[in-house]
């Protein structure tokens, strides 16, 4: 929706965020019917109300029963909800792939009551078709096509990327709203098409924020520092597990001040930013990824988890 296309290149400060969360707030929320004949009782809703292809989704239901556990499937993926006293209602996380196409899919809960019989419910959510900008780039001609002594390089950080990548806690370690992991505007956005000295490579995984070398790079939440070194194109590389397959990850910082293996709260310092990797200049590559896909790191940033 409109929320999403039009916040281009706009300052990202918190306090701007905050009038920002205050209107959408009033719009944001839908309310679906059940897809299938029921009580009254269950009612879902989710942010963004239209997700688009490469958009985060938190649901939100609500149920008939006393349940002791609710779990979600969307689009092929298993997720757990978490119970909720503030909004009594369980939510739950979740995302549409940037290959998704535009259309319906189902949003399938399944409860387990305590003494009661199980329950379950499907709802009907709509996918629109994200629109990305396309940008131009011009970076050293190594990273482009890396000269071929880099390749071993290459591979191994493959290879690691791979192996973190599968790293994730089974349960949900965030809790309340994820915070821009810099104070700073937004120079890229995420989705754009990236053409790199005139071809066209790939589309732009993550947020840029415009910083200098040295500025502070804080936890977007809380979780587990599982990767904490230089890579390749990504430079000094941090990623945070915050359980359930949503990872967060700060791309090109000049001093590491975590290790892997760290437990880091929300705002805590992880790093220094810098123009480490593949970077034209200093700024920070802020990526959200979640079982396996990218998503766009301003729609998380803008979600409303119960109680925060
Ligand atoms: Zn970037």
């Amino acid at each position: 929706m409109t929320l999403i296309k039009s916040q281009t290149l706009q300052p990202m400060s918190r306090h701007r965020f905050k009038l920002e969360i205050i209107f959408l707030m009033t719009i944001l929320f839908g309310l679906s019917a059940p897809a299938q004949g029921s009580t009254q009782k269950w009612t879902a809703q989710w942010e963004p109300t239209k997700p688009v292809n490469g958009s985060p989704v938190l649901f939100r239901v609500t149920a008939p029963l006393q349940l002791t556990e609710l779990n979600g499937n969307f689009l092929g993926q298993e997720f757990s909800f978490r119970p909720n006293t503030a909004c009594h209602c369980w939510y739950g996380f979740a995302g549409v792939s940037l290959a998704t196409k535009p259309g319906t899919y189902t949003l399938r809960v399944e409860g387990k009551g305590a003494g009661e019989k199980d329950a379950a419910m499907s709802y009907t959510v709509a996918v629109g078709a994200a629109h990305y900008p396309t940008s131009a780039l011009k970076v050293a001609p190594g990273f482009v096509e890396p000269p071929k002594e880099t390749l071993a390089r290459i591979e191994e950080d493959q290879a690691e990327k791979k192996k973190v990548f599968s790293t994730t806690a089974p349960e949900t370690l965030w809790s309340g709203r994820f915070e821009p992991p810099a104070e700073a505007e937004v120079s890229g956005v995420f989705g754009s098409a990236r053409v790199f000295n005139g071809v066209k490579k790939s589309q732009h995984t993550g947020l840029d924020f415009r910083v200098t070398t040295g500025t502070p790079i804080v936890a977007a939440n809380s979780g587990t520092v599982i990767l904490a070194r230089p890579l390749y194109f990504e430079g000094n590389c941090v990623m945070i597990d915050h359980g359930q397959g949503l990872l967060t990850m700060y791309l090109h910082l000049s001093e590491f001040k975590v290790k892997e293996g760290d437990t880091v709260k929300k705002g805590q310092l992880l790093g220094l930013s810098g123009g480490t990797g593949r970077a034209t200049a200093p700024h920070l590559h802020f990526a959200v990824r979640w079982r396996g896909e990218y998503l766009d790191p301003r729609t998380l940033l803008e979600l409303h988890p119960p109680g925060s």
